[in-house]
């Protein structure tokens, strides 16, 4: 009689545990690496949020835009420093440039926000009007 007295795994279990170790990781990676743009998305967007809330603060402690009756080009956010203190240290987080303002409507009276590179335009939106676009 032969006796087989198996311990361990035999050289093809361990090579069909490591195909199924990979088939999965081949799933899961991509799936991380979507996650990890998401939450890029989401904490730019979370940016924009607080410059607008800030923007907001000066205006109804003001009743006027920083900067307003002087253009519309884009600004630093340098003028809303009272308001919002770490202002410099909110950048997008995937191109890592600081955000801009500008002041819309024949009255000056709203604003745009948005992060100040093309790839943070597109990927993660902006404020248009007081309004965010995405
Ligand atoms: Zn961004």
């Amino acid at each position: 009689m032969i006796s087989r007295n198996r311990s361990g795994f035999t050289l093809v279990e361990m090579f069909i545990a490591v195909v199924i170790i990979g088939m999965l990781a081949g799933i899961a990676i991509p799936k991380f690496g979507n996650l990890s743009e998401q939450a890029k998305t989401q904490s730019c967007r979370h940016n924009m949020r607080s410059l607008a809330g800030a923007l907001q603060m000066y205006y109804a402690s003001t009743g006027h835009y920083p900067h307003a009756n002087e253009g519309h080009r884009w600004r630093k956010f340098s003028a809303i420093e009272e308001y919002l203190q770490n202002w410099e240290q909110l950048k997008c987080p995937s191109c890592d440039t600081h955000y801009r303002y500008r002041i819309t409507g024949r009255d000056y009276d709203n604003f745009s926000i948005r992060g100040w590179n093309r790839n943070c335009l597109n990927n993660h939106g902006m404020y248009v009007n007081g309004m965010p676009n995405w």
